[in-house]
């Protein structure tokens, strides 16, 4: 199941060429921010990848020889030129939330942190296609395109933090995916601008079919400063929490209900013992021992019908609130990878799993609990997959191993699901473990000498 590390990479970045790149940086860039403190590039060598015991092994001791902290699109030419000329590996990162180890340097060299890269850039009025430099974090962007009636159609459950770039280059996917699909889905992103690294880099702009094989690509294949993104209407999402005595009909309403006329932002199905661990929004009463908990984002026209629906499907509403009132924890903050952090927080020897579920899911959660009791907890999430409302599940795991790991992953498999590896670090093996020949060419093209985010594209180091 785990790969070993690639090693097919710039080799023998030593420390004086480190300094030699620091030193050309320093005096062509006045401005810039160098860091070399021993505890700024351990900060900025790490991510959540400790989710997983397994990268959390190979990750080890991992570390950027300098970070360098950017703020304008010169600056990033300046550093990727000078990463070219000296030869030193460049690994892009915006907030470092991602899970996968992604923006951790395996090959060493530079950390290039672009959160300083913030502007939104416009928005347009009439169509809502907005386009904002890459370091812009999520959360900001939410609040400044709000007085425009605009939101962004998906986010990370890391919205307050991960940045924009982050999100496309490391993310797929999350709150509003029950709705929009995922992120290289055909409409989503519309554009991006890019610095190529070399020894005269190139500041390119791509339409949405052109930066198709940049998104997802762990910042292999070129630097991203700019994302152009298709919008939403601005709703006032009400947050609405159901729990149900019945496994059965819990499962049946989170199945059931994204193909009602609705207006559903979120739908998260949590089994009842992770209900019961993860924290209640403030006013609403912990579950009754044993119930399983519905958690959803529902468009105010949507509450007339919600309740007697929910009602007539065995669940009853404990609590419901719009969001953005009180201080209370936000729904969107207990779903996704938000339930594993909280999980996790009471239960750091368990780790998760991402899949795909089949149609009907029941069977395969039945022949899961038969093989592995309550060492597997499910956790659901109604997505848009190819146009067709679906679960996607986010299981728990108490940590048995590789050897079980590995054993759970093809029993799902063998019954249909479609496993999306959280325990691997490179692009292909996360996703649909295919290489895409275009992800290989566009590293090509804009990163000749293999340089960016090094060990990390496995169609690059297998070519
Ligand atoms: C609790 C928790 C919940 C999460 N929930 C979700 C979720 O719902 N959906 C989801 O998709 N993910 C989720 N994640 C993963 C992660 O938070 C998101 O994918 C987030 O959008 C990553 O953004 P970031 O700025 O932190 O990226 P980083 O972690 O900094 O980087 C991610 C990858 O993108 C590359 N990169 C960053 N910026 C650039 C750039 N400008 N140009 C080129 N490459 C770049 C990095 O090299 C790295 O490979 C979750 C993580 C945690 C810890």
């Amino acid at each position: 199941m785990s790969r070993p590390l690639s090693l097919n990479r710039p080799e023998g970045v030593s420390d004086q060429q480190v300094a030699a790149l620091a030193a050309s940086l320093a005096a062509s860039q006045p401005g810039i921010e160098l860091l070399a403190a021993p505890a700024d590039l351990a900060r900025l060598s790490r991510d959540f990848h400790d989710y997983s015991p397994v990268l959390q092994q190979q990750l080890e001791g991992r570390r950027a020889q300098l970070a360098v902290r950017v703020h304008t699109v010169e600056e990033v030419m300046a550093v990727a030129g000078a990463c070219a000329c000296h030869r030193v590996p460049l690994t892009p990162r915006g907030a470092g939330t991602g899970n996968y180890g992604q923006c951790v340097p395996l090959a060493g060299g530079v950390v290039l942190d672009l959160t300083g890269l913030n502007r939104l850039r416009s928005i347009d009025p009439l169509s809502g296609v907005v386009e904002a430099e890459a370091g812009a974090l999520l959360g900001d962007l939410e609040t400044e395109l709000r007085p425009a009636g605009r939101a962004l159609r998906l986010l990370p459950s890391t919205w307050r933090t991960a940045s924009l770039g982050g999100f496309i280059a490391g993310g797929s996917g999350g709150i509003g995916s029950l709705r929009w699909g995922f992120l290289r889905d055909p409409g989503n992103l519309l554009g991006l601008e890019i610095v190529t690294l070399e020894m005269s880099p190139r500041l390119l702009r791509f339409d949405a079919q052109g930066s198709a094989p940049l998104n997802h690509a762990y910042g292999t294949n070129g630097i991203l400063t700019a994302v152009r993104l298709a919008t939403a209407e601005a709703v006032i999402w009400q947050q609405l929490v159901v729990d149900f005595a019945d496994a059965g009909a819990a499962l049946a309403a989170a199945s059931a209900l994204p193909a009602t006329a609705l207006l559903l932002q979120s739908l998260t199905l949590l089994e009842a013992p992770i209900a019961a661990t993860l924290p209640s929004p403030h006013g609403c009463p912990a579950p009754e021992p044993g119930d399983h908990r519905l958690l959803l984002l529902a468009a105010p026209d949507s509450l007339e019908v919600l309740p007697p629906w929910l009602e007539a499907h065995g669940g009853r509403l404990r609590w419901q609130a719009p969001e953005g009132e009180g201080r209370s924890m936000p729904l969107r903050e207990l779903g996704w990878n938000h339930t594993t952090l909280h999980w996790r927080a009471r239960h750091p020897d368990w780790t998760y799993l991402q899949m795909l579920l089949p149609r009907p899911e029941a069977p395969l959660i039945a022949a899961v609990r038969e093989r592995w009791g309550d060492a597997v907890l499910w956790h659901l999430e109604a997505v848009r997959q190819d146009g067709a409302a679906r679960l996607a599940g986010l299981p728990l795991l108490r940590w048995r191993g590789a050897a079980a790991l590995a054993e759970l992953m093809d029993q799902c498999r063998s019954l249909g699901a479609v496993i999306f590896n959280p325990h691997v670090l490179t692009v292909e093996d996360g996703g649909l473990g295919v290489i895409d020949a275009d992800q290989v060419a566009a590293k090509a093209a804009h990163d000749p000498a293999g340089l960016l985010n090094p060990g990390k594209l496995r169609g690059w180091d297998e070519r």
